[in-house]
């Protein structure tokens, strides 16, 4: 385990000089570590200005310093069979991950909830963490909701205070590599392919998944997907009190809650109206969240209120623009298969979409789209580097290529007409053309907004 007194005065090597690096790397200097941050890439000259001169950096490669640190964190994002980790597991250099490395910086008496899942993790923890401030507010405790969420724990810990709650959204990527993380309250929610070039195939994908509740203990408490078979079958190696939800009447593992088409109804006999987020899946969403917090001692009145009050997420199904009786839906989140056949189920089998498809493929096999493409789309426009495979994989299905976001939002809002929808849920990683999937989502819909403008003023 990752224990800051036993390397103080030592040095860390951190791999990777992104947000959590930068992040860890602060952090580790504090506790008086010598820090190297080394950085595979050549990157921008601005990335690392403002860490404390002390600091050491070295981008373009990595050097024989490196192997000079007596232990290395890793920032999430580096696979862990780059040469790099190879060579560093034969010389036998400690590897840790930078959330097991900042979560050992917290101090005792502070409850950690930890949601993980291939869809639903940020509104998952938004909602959990929009419960615990309704609960905390005005009292002196914090709540603190950080990680894949985009805010590196690391930087969040320093600040935590005991008695305070934190909430964190955890990657596969964090996982993988944690070995002695352990919430008090974990929470898987789905697992399908995705990210499997990043962890070499679906297995390692569910090892790496299986890890939130892993060092759980007996009192510790596991909310899990009843209805899903990856999520059931690494359940039963739970040593934690086990909690399961499902908005499915068929399930594998008996549920503690149901939705009856209007609220949330608890074996416990509570009630809890879900909070007005488009969607079954944020049904589920909501049941995980209400019941993380239920099991920590929250209210069922206080659940309710953090769930009136809570508001959608941008770039999660956000309906932002109606215009000539269309509507326009920016789902730029949805980066896997999975969570595009989500966004498609949240509406009416009506024929009437019209769907922004493709970016960076991930490696899964768009086969699995074909059923829905038929029920809901009207046309299915694809953009960026996937357009060949998604028409490889799915031979015969009437495409419309049109390479860029902006050729396919011109053809789209060119022939959408009353009752349409134009929906941007890509299925892919939009690194092959933006910045990330919220720089595309921006795009998308400032795109959208601009054309409705001009047609508006010319119609004056
Ligand atoms: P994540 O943080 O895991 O990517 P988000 O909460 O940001 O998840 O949601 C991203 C997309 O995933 C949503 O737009 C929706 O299409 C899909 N999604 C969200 N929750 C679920 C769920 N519980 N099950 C399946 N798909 C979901």
């Amino acid at each position: 385990m990752f224990k800051p007194q036993m390397w103080k005065g030592k040095k860390a090597g951190v791999l990777g000089l992104g947000k959590s690096g930068q992040a860890v790397a602060l952090l580790l200097h504090a506790c008086g570590i010598e820090v190297l941050i080394s950085e595979e890439t050549i990157v921008r000259p601005t990335v690392g200005k403002s860490l404390p001169p002390d600091i050491k950096i070295e981008t373009g490669g990595h050097t024989a310093a490196l192997f000079e640190c007596d232990f290395w964190v890793k920032s999430p994002g580096i696979s862990p069979r780059t040469p790099i980790l190879i060579e560093g597991h034969k010389r036998k250099i400690p590897v840790y991950s930078e959330l097991e490395t900042a979560v050992a910086f917290l101090p005792k008496g502070v409850r950690l909830f930890a949601v993980s899942g291939t869809n639903g993790k940020t509104t998952t923890t938004s909602l959990l963490g929009e419960i615990l401030k309704t609960q905390n507010a005005g009292t002196d405790h914090h709540v603190w909701v950080c990680g894949n969420i985009g805010n590196p724990v690391s930087l969040c810990v320093g600040k935590v205070a005991p008695g305070d709650d934190v909430v964190i959204e955890v990657s596969s990527y964090q996982l993988e590599d944690s070995t002695y993380f352990r919430p008090q309250f974990a929470c898987l929610l789905n697992i399908t392919p995705d990210h499997l070039e990043h962890h070499g195939g679906m297995r390692n994908y569910i090892k790496a998944k299986g890890k939130i509740f892993k060092n759980q203990r007996a009192n510790d408490v596991f909310v899990v997907n009843g209805a899903d078979v990856s999520c059931v079958e690494l359940a039963e190696k739970a040593k934690s009190r086990v909690i399961a939800f499902s908005t499915y009447p068929k399930h594998l593992l008996k549920t503690a809650v149901f939705f009856d088409g209007d609220e949330l109804v608890f074996s416990d006999g509570h009630q809890i109206r879900p909070p007005q987020l488009k969607g079954m899946h944020n049904v589920e969403n909501a049941m995980a969240a209400a019941l993380m917090a239920l099991q920590a001692g929250v209210s069922a009145d206080t659940v309710q209120k953090a769930f009136n009050n809570f508001q959608p997420i941008e770039h999660r199904i956000e309906q932002f623009a109606y215009h000539r009786g269309v509507v326009y839906v920016n789902d730029s989140k949805a980066t896997n298969l999975d969570s595009t056949i989500t966004a498609l189920k949240s509406f009416e089998k009506c024929h009437n979409i019209w769907l922004i498809l493709g970016g960076r493929d991930k490696g899964a096999s768009y086969e699995v789209l074909r059923p829905y493409l038929q029920d809901y789309c009207k046309h299915v426009l694809t953009i960026g580097e996937a357009m060949d495979k998604i028409e490889r994989e799915l031979p015969g299905y009437p495409f419309m290529r049109c390479y860029t976001l902006d050729k396919a939002v011109q053809v789209a809002m060119n022939g959408a007409v009353q009752g349409d929808v134009v929906l941007l849920s890509p299925a892919c990683a939009s690194f092959d053309q933006f910045k990330s999937f919220e720089d595309r989502g921006r795009v998308f819909k400032r795109l959208v907004d601009a054309r409705v403008f001009k047609e508006r003023t010319e119609k004056k």
